[in-house]
This record gives C-alpha cells, structure tokens and sequence, in this order.
C-alpha cells in the first residue's frame, strides 16, 4: 500500500513513521522547506520525501493521502486527488486506526486550547498514561507509533475534522459554533457548521457528547439530528443512554456554580470551559477531589486572557489568541474596568457589528493594529470613540499609553489572524508584552 503524506510539519512526518511502521511504502511531499528536524526525523526511517513543490505523478499514484490540516481543498494537488477518488485523510483519522487508546476530543470555535490543555492537566494528575495531541503537543501519530497511551486528548480544528470519516470519540466536547475560517468554507457558515458537527459522527451508546448547551447553533444541529441522537432536554444537565446513542450532556451557565465549582481564569467563558472539562473527566471515570483541585491551580494557557502586569493602576491583558470576532466578545465580557482595546490584522470575513454593543458599554477608546485598518474604521469610528490607527506593536503600545487611564485595562484582543504584521499570534502577543515591559 502507497502512503502519500501532505505536509512535513509537526502531523505529517508522524504520520509518515506510524505509516512506515505499519508496512506502508511511504512518501512525504511539501510545498515549503522542511525544517532540519523534521528532516532528520525522516531521514532516520529513509522514508522518501521532497520539498518546495509536489511531484504529482509520485502523488496520485496512492492508495490513500494524509494531508495537513493547513493545506486547503482548494489546493490542485488536493483537487486531483478527489478527482480520481483517491481518499484523503486527516493524520487523527489515519492513527486513530492503530491506537488502542481512547480518545478525549475537543472542537469549537473559542475555547478548545484552554479546555484541552485543562483536560489534560487532570488527566495527568489523575495518573494517567495520557498523551496530548492534535493541534497541541507533539503529534498523534507519533505517540500511536513510538509509544501508545492509554488516553489521548485531542484538541480538533475544523480543518481535521472535515478529512475524518471513520473516526469514533470516546468522550466529545463541542464548546460552541461562531463564524470563523469562513475563508475556507466558501463563505457559507453553513460548511464550517456541519464541519464541526463531525465531532458526534460514529459515536455510539458507550461514548458520550459533551456540550454548552447555550449555543442557539449547537441545538439548532441536534434537533435536526433528533432521529439520530435524542433531542436534548432543557434540563442543565440532561444525560441519555439510549441504546445506540451516544450520552447526550448539555450543560448551561448555571452548572458551574449548581457544581460548586471554582476556576483560576477570569470571565464566564472560562467557568463554561472548566465545567466542560469537569463533565469530560467525569465522565472518564475521575475522582471528583481531583478535578476540582485541579480547576483551582489551573495556571491557564499563554496568550489567552493572560495577566501581562500592572503599572501606574493600569492592568495591561494578552489576549493575541483571540482571531475572530466572539472570542473578543467574551474577553471584553470578563472585563470589569473601562477598557482601551486592540484590534486588527488580518480580517477574515469578520462581521464587527456585534461587537458594537459591549464596545460602547465597556471601552474608553480603540486602537487599530494592522496593516490595512480601513474596514476597522468603517465598523467602528461611528461609535464615537476616540481611535488610533497604528501599524507596529510599538506605535500601538505607546497610543494605549495615550489614551489609558488609571483604573483602566488594556486588553489586547484582536479579533483578527496576525499574518499582516507578524509571525503568528504568538510573536503578536510576545511583542505586546516586550512592548508593554519596555517603553522605548
Ligand atoms: P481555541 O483553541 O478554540 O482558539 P482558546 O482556548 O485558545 O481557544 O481561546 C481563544 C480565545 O477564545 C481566548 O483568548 C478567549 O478570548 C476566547 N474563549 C476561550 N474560551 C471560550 C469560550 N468557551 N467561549 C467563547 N470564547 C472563548
């Protein structure tokens, strides 16, 4: 059998040993250059490779692709191989094949990195052999291949999901559908929807669903599906087990605190990530002392609400993880102080307008960072606020400075990708806290 992989990052080239490892006859393809130790790595099992282009004649002679989860459909290698009926795969889809572990995955729009990363923190305190994958850690495949585990959390995009067929998760946990990526989906909301939806698919009456019940969207797709899965009930917590269906277990706003539970991060978004994971380890079978203890000494996850310091009263937030529109929602929600906002980058489709309400309600003033700010300006200077249109991290800083006051939050929380201006949201957030740390 012929292994195409797509992509030699972090999915691929793992994807490409478990396939040696399992007696595929394997070759690794990649549009860019492949980094020194991933080269390394490939060179280690003489499994063949190339970069800075595909050969196609090498390609559509498989028997099955796994490809990356960054490389579009759109892309003509991709749409060659759909054409001649050749199946590509996500590397989740392919390892899933060879583990013997049970899988934790997590979707959504906003939240899955805090509640896998959270996930995995109690799975681990509790003593299990658990690995960490997906869009996070080190890749699936690589821990199937070298050293198999007993659980698996697996934080999924969209974009994996979408090249998942056969797959079952034990435990699924969908946070929440907003529009995002919509760049991907041909601008149809609708395609992200049933993309995120694949998380329930093949899953039977000995895995259960786990979901925030209010999402008017995440509903809307159960009722459609109410042959399928029972309907929910409006209850917080409404369990079924029904031969046959996966246990259903909705939770609203209210569980958190009807759980008693306490969380280290700030904002509601948070205690709606926590009791998401709480419900998953539970339903894993853990002791209930150690997810709560484990909810409290939680340290959070960088980039995401994260306390840079404060100075002259002044309390400066990194939120650069926060690339579409409801993310900053929630983030302006956790806010309990007149707050100046950063926004801006690269836009991806985004629809502000319902932004305007909590900007007006919570914010001092804007300051736009991006390389193009007209549609920020067409959003959002009808609102009143006094705005700064900046460029660079540093400009930007200085114009909160000029605009802050005591008793004020900054909060950097974009709404946008950061490919405009920076490497990824990572080198966005660690600019701003550079930034903030050392006025030039
Ligand atoms: P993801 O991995 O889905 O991008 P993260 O946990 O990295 O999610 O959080 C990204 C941003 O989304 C955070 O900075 C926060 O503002 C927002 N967020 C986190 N959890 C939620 C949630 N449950 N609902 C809505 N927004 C959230």
């Amino acid at each position: 059998m012929k292994l195409v992989v797509l992509g030699a990052g972090e999915s691929g080239v793992g994807t490409a040993i478990l396939g040696y490892k399992k007696g595929y006859e394997v070759f690794v393809s990649d549009m860019g250059q492949v980094q020194d130790k991933y080269v390394q790595m490939l060179a280690q099992y003489q499994i063949d490779w190339e970069e800075c282009g595909h050969t196609a004649e090498k390609i559509l002679d498989a028997d099955e692709v796994v490809k990356s989860p960054g490389i579009p459909d759109s892309a003509p290698i991709v749409q060659a191989l759909v054409e001649r009926g050749i199946p590509v795969l996500s590397e989740i889809e392919f390892a899933a094949r060879y583990t013997k572990g049970h899988c934790v995955c997590i979707t959504g729009s906003n939240g899955k990195t805090t509640t896998t990363t959270l996930i995995h923190y109690i799975f681990t305190r509790a003593g299990k052999r658990v690995g960490l994958a997906g869009n996070i850690g080190h890749s699936f495949a690589l821990q199937v291949a070298e050293d198999d585990k007993e659980w698996y959390v697996l934080e999924l995009s969209s974009f994996q999901l979408d090249n998942m067929f056969g797959f079952r998760a034990a435990i699924s946990v969908l946070m929440n559908i907003t529009p995002d990526h919509l760049d991907r989906y041909d601008f149809e909301f609708q395609h992200y929807i049933d993309s995120k939806m694949r998380i329930i698919q093949n899953q039977d009456k000995r895995n259960c669903f786990i979901y925030w019940a209010g999402d008017p969207i995440i509903q809307r797709e159960l009722k459609k599906r109410e042959g399928d899965y029972r309907a929910p009930a409006p209850t917080p917590t409404s369990h079924s087990a029904e031969p046959g269906h996966p246990n259903l277990i909705g939770f609203s706003d209210e569980v958190f605190d009807q759980l008693r539970l306490t969380f280290s991060q700030m904002g509601r978004h948070n205690q709606r990530n926590a009791t998401a994971a709480y419900l998953a380890c539970r339903a894993a079978g853990i002791n209930d002392d150690v997810i709560r203890e484990c909810l409290e000494d939680f340290p959070g996850v960088e980039h995401r609400l994260e306390r840079v310091g404060e100075w002259d009263d002044i309390l400066w937030v990194n939120d650069s993880k926060a690339t579409n529109v409801d993310a900053c929602l929630v983030a302006l929600q956790a806010m309990d102080r007149p707050t100046v906002l950063i926004v801006g980058g690269k836009d991806k489709g985004n629809d502000y307008s319902v932004l305007e309400d909590i900007i007006q309600e919570k914010c001092r003033a804007l300051v736009y960072l991006g390389a193009d700010n007209q549609k920020l300006h067409e959003s959002f200077d009808h609102l009143g606020l006094p705005v700064a249109d900046t460029h660079s991290m540093a400009e930007c800083v200085e114009a909160c400075r000029g605009f802050a006051e005591a008793g004020d939050v900054v909060l950097l929380s974009p709404c946008c990708a950061s490919f405009d201006l920076f490497r990824n949201m990572e080198d966005r957030g660690e600019q701003f806290m550079h930034n903030v740390k050392h006025p030039q």
